[in-house]
């Protein structure tokens, strides 16, 4: 296969077509602007390829200078992409782009017009192309392993544009635009098939990578107050339990609102959701590292403790209820006081299951509840005995 200019081009419509396809459907079901933006992206480096191929065969004669001026545009639409993936806001000096473009156009059609036109558009190509990898740098957010893949790309892509803009001016050059002659030419366009599928590839991979992390945030949190769910818990549970010994001995608090019915009975569902998200904000406020809470449902919630001595669940306890009460008691009025019973299981191995320690814990808390309610009830089933003391 010969790689002459009408094959990479032919091969670049093919590619940018397929990128333009797969990224609008992506769109179609995750509804992320950013896909369409890229997608709109390679539709426009479609049509250039397109048109520049007519150009070639002279079926079609447009000013070159079209084709190119379609090129930055693309990969403007790949920088506003990635502007809406990272949420940031472009300045809007960037439409000046656009006006440098047009002023080029101005210029007179000397000999010299072809080596400009490239040096031009290589700029504005490699200064938007780095733009949109300096969006992806980290900053403070760790970038996933697409968004990663994506801004490295873009790196190189700007680069080679920034040396493509360079040997324009190399002594010796030969430059033909409008006839696609030259070495310069001959490398962009394979450069030009090999971006757009790098650069697709890892487009999809951003968003894909994207999604799965949410979607794994979904599947692990509770609705409404945002605490991990049944499941997260067997899954993290196990793994905070695993170095429980009797110099570390753990703890799993059972914890259920006391009346809880009563807030939603006068004051209306809506109110019994805002206390319970108020209990899950009070417990991450107050858990200490090596911690994890969770929602099992209803009004009743877990705190599994990974290090934690008799008293500092006492006093973890103590505070959590004596919060809670207080925040209760400001925002509603009612015929019994709304507060916390706490059931605390304290072990010095791990747990044969996740299971059987929740089972002990609500025997706990049973007991608190059958005490008359708003109380701590501890079953201490570690040893007294501490190796090294
Ligand atoms: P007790 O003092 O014995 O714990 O009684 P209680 O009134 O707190 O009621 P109980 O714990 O037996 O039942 C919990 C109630 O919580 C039952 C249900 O109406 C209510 N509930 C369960 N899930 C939700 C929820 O997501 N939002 C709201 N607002 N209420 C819920
Ligand atoms: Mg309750």
């Amino acid at each position: 296969m010969t790689l002459d200019p009408p094959t990479l081009l032919a091969l670049s419509v093919a590619l940018a077509a397929a990128a333009a396809l797969y990224l609008a459907i992506e769109w179609r079901s995750v509804r992320e602007p950013s896909l369409l933006y890229w997608s709109a992206g390679f539709a426009i480096i479609m049509v250039g390829c397109v048109l520049a191929l007519l150009r070639i065969n002279g079926l079609l004669v447009i000013g070159i200078w079209f084709a190119n001026g379609l090129l930055i545009l693309a990969h403007c639409c790949f920088l506003l992409g990635v502007a809406r993936f990272t949420e940031v806001r472009l300045s809007s000096y960037w439409w000046l782009i656009a006006l440098l473009w047009g002023a080029m156009l101005a210029l007179p059609d000397g000999p010299s017009w072809s080596k400009t036109m490239m040096g031009v558009q290589s700029l504005l190509v490699a200064l938007v192309s780095l733009r949109a990898s300096l969006l992806l740098r980290p900053h403070g957010v760790s970038l996933s392993v697409g968004a990663v893949q994506l801004r490295y790309v873009l790196l190189l892509h700007g680069l080679f544009y920034v040396a493509k803009a360079l040997t324009v001016v190399l002594p010796g050059a030969l430059v033909d635009l409008a006839a696609f002659r030259g070495a310069i030419i001959q490398i962009s366009l394979i450069e030009g098939a090999m971006a757009i599928m790098l650069i697709a590839l890892s487009m999809t991979g951003t968003e894909r990578y994207r999604r799965e992390e949410r979607i794994a945030v979904l599947a692990a949190r509770d609705p409404l107050t945002a605490l991990f769910n049944r499941r997260a818990l067997e899954i993290r549970g196990p793994v905070l339990l695993r170095n429980v010994d009797p110099a570390r001995p753990g703890a799993a608090l059972l914890i259920d609102i006391d009346h809880f019915k009563l807030v939603n009975d006068l004051y209306g569902h809506i109110a019994g959701d805002r206390l319970l998200v108020a209990l899950s904000e009070t417990l991450q406020a107050l858990l200490p590292s090596q911690a994890l809470a969770a929602r099992l449902g209803g009004d009743e919630f877990i705190v599994l403790l990974g290090n934690a001595r008799r008293e500092e669940v006492e006093v973890l306890a103590a505070q959590v209820r004596e919060r809670f009460a207080r925040i209760a008691q400001q925002a509603f009025t009612t015929p019994a006081a709304v507060t916390l019973s706490i059931g605390a299981h304290l072990f010095d191995q791990p747990p044969a299951s996740i299971g059987a320690l929740i089972e002990l814990g609500d025997a706990a808390l049973y007991q608190s509840k059958r005490g008359g309610r708003d109380s701590l009830r501890v079953v201490d089933a570690t040893c007294a005995w501490i190796p090294g003391t």
